[in-house]
């Protein structure tokens, strides 16, 4: 069982971190800055390990093996992220949403560019310790409309990334009855719902900074 738990803010309540979903080609704008057309059929969906997991005021980490850096291209992806409370069991997806979070699906994009071009997986890229920091989650009931909220991303002040979710390709409601139909939902899941455009390198000492619309924020930074 994982140890890693985040807080729920403005209750005395913690958040055990189950699995960790993420979906990929969520925002055309982003899709194409990485020099594709079409959005794909079906979800793409990647896994990440609940070690992955980070809170406000952790450091993003490279791992190192055989005392080298595994990657020279650490990459911030700034994601609405779903808390799940509960398993699913009549037909309203949303029941089983216990919050929001915003995080940042750390990739190392150089290993990922590799796996991509072999046809390999991304784990690596995508799941190393260190990869999913989040923030604390806001309860559902704060928040009136998650298919039209608004979430930044951050680089050393910067705004690097800025989008409503009303851009998503594939709505919060698809996402979740896709994976529930394929994988199970489970109460400590967390989503992440895919980066817009506006990702980029970060390098050692770069603060990275998040928020969900007025309600949260999440800062961490680059060992
Ligand atoms: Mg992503």
């Amino acid at each position: 069982m994982s140890n890693k738990f985040l807080k729920i803010k403005a209750v005395n309540e913690t958040f055990r971190v189950n699995n960790i979903f993420c979906i990929g080609k969520n925002y055309l704008m982003h899709i194409k800055e990485f020099g594709g057309k079409e959005p794909e059929k079906n979800p793409v969906i990647f896994t990440k390990p609940n070690s992955a997991i980070i809170s406000d005021g952790e450091e993003v980490v490279i791992p190192e093996y055989n005392g080298r850096k595994i990657s020279g291209e650490l990459h911030y992806e700034t994601e609405l992220v779903v808390a799940i409370g509960k398993e699913l069991t009549g037909d309203n997806i949303s029941d089983c949403i216990k919050g929001y979070a915003v995080g940042f699906d750390m990739t190392l994009r150089d290993v990922q560019d590799e796996a991509k071009q072999k046809g390999l997986p991304w784990t690596t890229a995508k799941g190393f310790r260190t990869s999913a920091p989040v923030s604390d989650i806001v309860l559902k009931h704060e928040i009136i409309n998650p298919d039209n909220i608004n979430f930044m991303g951050f680089v050393n002040g910067e705004l690097k990334q800025s989008v409503n979710t009303s851009e998503m390709i594939i709505s919060i409601n698809e996402i979740l009855k896709y994976i529930d139909s394929i994988f199970s939902l489970q109460s400590g899941d967390l989503i992440f719902t895919g980066t817009p455009a506006g990702v980029g390198k970060v390098k050692s000492g770069d603060l990275l900074e998040a928020s969900l619309v007025n309600l949260v924020q999440l800062k961490v930074r680059v060992s």
